[in-house]
Parts: structure tokens; C-alpha cells; sequence
């Protein structure tokens, strides 16, 4: 009788407490990190122990903040190292989302066969039955360290049950393990006896229509949490939808539409940012769509998780000539819109740094935040150029997939493009092209290698400050919210990524390890592990 007395009066006072402390903490609880080595990429760059967050901003930063208060939950960081969220100015993150079967998770960091087996044999848990698994792009023979791709033996080793097709790119044969092979050979695509089907011969048109909404939603939802536990915290995404190669009917493209569903849903794990390419919207690629996009719709529209950001990362076919070129891009000027623009070689960059120059010389652009993209040949006088005109640069690290076929002079040339002072932003232009861990993409700016180790722009390796500078500060910039994103910094958007090692000391080479142990976006937890993995949102 006494012990259930006590056992009410003790409930009694914890349900008064947890009460009066939820009164008297009307909203959410503060959350204060203290005893870090907090690297806050502001104007000086300057590192401090502690930050308070309250609600989604920043409060106070710095060294001896005020961590008074009931309404706090303190965390002690015991020195480890926090940056702002990382920022990815260049990606074509809807459409790797929206990719057939379910998503692969660790196929990014699979450095044996036997490891991407397993991750194929983990994703195919989630296949419904005959659905196909699937990868286009994002892997390469240089990440394993049998220096190949898996073989459709081994591909039928890892999944009997279910349709395999991997493809190590864009416009890349695929390869089918031998259920997937005999599927294709049934609906005339051909595949050679050792699972090979060439690109252009409809396996992955195919293997594209047989999406569902609700697949492409679910591998759109672990898609985000991946990015989430890389410590990605906003994507640039430059050009909805397709997969090249595919050419799909306009009925075959999921566009935007799951996108939409997600953020009604508000279901956004990470911001997203628009960039509309013209190239890849059917019967649009030509001078008048652009025009009406720009010249009828508005920059900035949406949330913080979901906003357009500007037009490319082409706005007409390449196909178009030099003078509607000029057209499209004065048309997106007169609206004031942000452009990015594709460019490769030595010769490209010339044609769309010159007809952007006719351009600056009928309308001002420097405010427009105009960029050209890729830039691995680019030269020093076209950087002096650029500068002249106001336009800058983002670099992407596909040089870490660098092997024989690749059809560019190794590049970009970071360190060049950063000593000349032009305005540089970072990402991956993932994830066909390339991995979107952005830990990769510092490894590569760092020690100029790629995945294999192999030096490939010597000379123009950056410091990992400047590289960290341009993933945060420098790509906040582009999408014209730098005044709330890209650093940690008081009124900012509280957007922070706590480190499992010491980012300052560890080796340039391990900087491709580096895995967050937790990502906070807009003041809530989107990813914890380790000693964070019961941090709940306040
Ligand atoms: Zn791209």
C-alpha cells in the first residue's frame, strides 16, 4: 500500500515538473553546444568553442556565450570539430532520387566488390518482387580495389532474385546480372552472354518506365537521409529530370511531380534549390521557352526547403546558334534571373564567355550572379575576363572518376581560379556523373587525386580551409542567401554539421572518410549517430 502511495506521489512529481517545465518553456528547448572546436566560416574564418541555437537560428556564437536558462539542453562537444551545413552548388540530385528500384545505400563508399554486393543484396531486401535494382552512374572501377566493376556473375551472386542493372555513366553500356539479362533478351533488348547491354539499345528506357510513384517517393526519402548523414545540408539542383540516353516520352518523366509530393508532405529532409535546364525539358529547349520562363515567373519562389534559384545549367539546346544564344541569355538578364551555363573545353568556355560579353556590354550582369560551370580547360585570360564582367565559376570534382576515356584536359584549376580572385563555388555534379558525398569532393580538391589515389591536377590543389570555404560561405553566395546560410554565425540559419575526427589534423587522404555524427537543419536534428543518437529535436 505505502510503495504504491510513493509510486503516485513520485509520478505526481515528475508529471508536475516535466509540466511546469514544458509551461515554463513555451516552444522548443534552446540547444547549446559547448567545449567544441567550432569552425565557423565567417568573414575571418575564426573558430570558436560554443553556439546556441533557438529555434531555427543561431542566437550566440563564440567563446563565451550565455548558456544560462531551464528552457536548454546543453551538449558537450568535447572538442570535436563543427562546420556550417554543407552546400552542393551543383547537382542533379532529383533525378539520381527519382531513378528506378530502391536506393543503394553504400554503393558511394564501397571500396571491395564483396562490399558493393552487399549493399546490392541489402537494397534488394526493399525490391518488390521482379523490380528491378539499379544504379546509372555514381561508381566507378577506381573506388574498388579489384580496380573493375562487379561482372554479371557476381551481380547474380548478390541478387538471384531480383532484375540488376548497374552503369558505371552517363551514356554508359549496362550491366545485368542474369535474371535482368534473360527480362531484356524477352523484350528484344540485346545482351551479350556476359551481361553487357550497350547504352543506346533501350535497357535502361525499359527499366526507366517501369518506376512507380511510390518507389521513386521512397528512394526520393533515403536518397535525403544519405545526404543528411554526409552532412549535406542544401543541394543545387541543376536540371530536372531524365537520364540521357534514355530519351523518354514527356508521359515517361516524373519531372517535378515527387518533389512536389515531398514538400506538400513536408517532407523535405535537406533545402532544396531550383535551377531550371532547358536542355532536358522536351520541345522547350529552344529561345522562346526560356523567355517565357524567366520573363513570366519569379526568382525566389518557395520556402526555406524548397526554392528556385535561377535558370541552366543550359538554357537553350547547344544545338542553338550563337545568336539565339545571345537572345535567351538577354532575355534572362533583362529579368534579372541567375544563369549557369555548361562548359567544358577551351573552345566552349570561349563561345559562352564571349556571347555573355556582348551581353554585359547592353546590360549590366555583375549583379546577376551569372556563372559558368565545369571550366576544366579554362584559361587565364578567360578568368581575367570573366572577372571583367562579373561572372564566376563552379567547380565540380569529376576528375576524381578520371580514367582513359575521359575526353578533357585534367582539371579544373582550382588553385589558379583562387589566387586570381574570381568568385568560385563547389560541388559534385552528381550523381550520374560522380559520387555526391561531398567528403570526396574535398578529398579531390585537397590532394588533387582521384578515388584510385592517382595525382591528377598537380599544382592546383587548395587547403581544406579554402575547399571547406567554398562548400559553405562561397556556395551560400550563389543562391543569393548568403546573409542567411554558409556560415555559423549569429541570425543565421542554424544549419551545422558535428565531425567524427579532427578536421584540421586528420591526413589530406582521410578527409574522404570523414563521416558526420550529426547534421542539424534549420535548428532540427536530421541526422545523429554515435554519441549524438539521442539527440531529439527540440
Ligand atoms: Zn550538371
Amino acid at each position: 500500500m505505502i510503495r504504491n502511495l510513493l509510486a503516485v506521489y513520485f509520478l505526481a512529481q515528475i508529471f508536475v515538473s516535466t509540466s511546469t517545465f514544458a509551461q515554463s518553456c513555451p516552444g522548443t528547448l534552446d540547444l547549446i553546444f559547448i567545449n567544441g572546436t567550432i569552425l565557423t566560416m565567417d568573414a575571418d574564418s575564426s573558430i570558436v568553442s560554443s553556439a546556441r541555437v533557438q529555434g531555427n537560428k543561431f542566437v550566440a556564437v563564440g567563446n563565451d556565450i550565455d548558456i544560462s536558462g531551464n528552457c536548454a539542453q546543453v551538449i558537450d562537444l568535447e572538442g570535436r570539430t563543427v562546420i556550417p551545413g554543407l552546400i552542393d552548388s551543383h547537382t542533379h540530385f532529383i533525378r539520381t532520387a527519382q531513378a528506378p528500384g530502391p536506393f543503394i545505400l553504400g554503393q558511394e563508399a564501397s571500396s571491395t566488390i564483396a562490399e558493393y554486393q552487399q549493399a546490392l543484396r541489402t537494397a534488394s531486401e526493399k525490391a518488390a518482387p521482379g523490380e528491378w535494382v539499379v544504379a546509372v552512374g555514381g561508381l566507378t572501377p577506381l573506388q574498388f580495389q579489384e580496380q573493375r566493376l562487379p561482372n554479371t556473375e557476381e551481380l547474380t551472386a548478390a541478387v538471384p532474385g531480383n532484375p540488376v542493372w548497374i552503369q558505371r555513366g552517363y551514356l554508359a553500356d549496362g550491366i545485368v546480372n542474369e535474371l535482368g539479362r534473360r527480362i531484356l533478351v524477352q523484350r528484344g533488348v540485346p545482351v551479350s552472354d556476359d551481361g553487357i547491354s550497350p547504352a543506346a539499345e533501350g535497357g535502361l528506357r525499359y527499366i526507366l518506365r517501369t518506376r512507380t510513384e511510390e518507389r521513386m517517393l521512397d528512394r526520393f526519402r533515403d536518397y535525403m537521409n544519405y545526404a543528411v548523414s554526409t552532412g549535406l545540408t542544401t543541394v543545387i539542383d541543376q536540371g530536372c529530370c531524365d537520364f540521357l540516353g534514355a530519351e523518354l516520352d514527356i508521359d515517361d518523366r516524373p519531372n517535378f511531380s515527387v518533389l512536389d509530393l515531398l514538400w506538400r508532405s513536408d517532407e523535405l529532409k535537406l533545402r532544396m534549390r531550383l535551377q531550371y535546364d532547358h536542355r532536358d525539358i522536351l520541345e522547350q529547349d529552344d529561345l522562346r521557352s526560356v523567355s517565357a520562363r524567366v520573363l513570366n515567373s519569379q526568382i525566389g519562389i518557395g520556402d526555406g526547403f524548397y526554392r528556385v534559384v535561377g535558370v541552366g545549367e543550359r538554357v537553350i539546346a547547344d544545338e542553338a546558334t550563337d545568336e539565339e544564344v545571345f537572345e535567351a541569355y538577354l532575355n534572362v538578364a533583362r529579368a534579372g534571373w541567375p544563369l549557369s551555363q555548361h562548359t567544358i573545353w577551351e573552345d566552349e568556355i570561349e563561345r559562352y564567355l564571349s556571347i555573355m560579353e556582348r551581353v554585359a556590354a547592353e546590360i549590366p550582369i555583375r549583379e546577376l550572379r551569372w556563372s559558368l560551370e565545369h571550366i576544366f580547360e579554362i584559361t587565364p585570360n578567360q578568368i581575367e575576363r570573366l572577372k571583367a564582367i562579373g561572372v564566376s565559376v563552379r567547380v565540380q570534382d569529376h576528375d576524381i572518376l578520371r580514367n582513359g576515356s575521359t575526353g578533357w584536359n585534367p582539371g579544373p584549376p582550382l588553385k589558379t581560379l583562387l589566387e586570381s580572385g574570381i568568385r568560385m563555388g563547389a560541388g559534385t555534379d552528381s550523381g550520374v556523373v560522380g559520387p555526391l558525398n561531398p567528403w570526396l569532393a574535398l578529398y579531390f580538391m585537397v590532394t588533387g587525386k582521384h578515388m584510385g589515389g592517382e595525382l591528377i591536377i598537380p599544382g592546383e590543389q587548395i587547403s581544406r580551409l579554402d575547399a571547406l570555404r567554398l562548400y559553405t560561405a562561397e556556395n551560400a553566395w550563389f543562391l543569393g542567401e548568403e546573409d542567411s546560410l554558409g556560415s555559423i554565425e549569429t541570425g543565421k540559419l542554424a544549419d551545422l554539421v558535428v565531425l567524427d575526427r579532427p578536421f584540421l589534423e586528420i591526413a589530406e587522404d582521410e578527409l574522404r572518410d570523414v563521416a558526420p555524427l550529426l547534421t542539424l537543419i534549420d535548428g532540427k536534428v536530421a541526422y545523429a549517430t554515435g554519441a549524438f543518437s539521442n539527440l531529439q529535436s527540440p
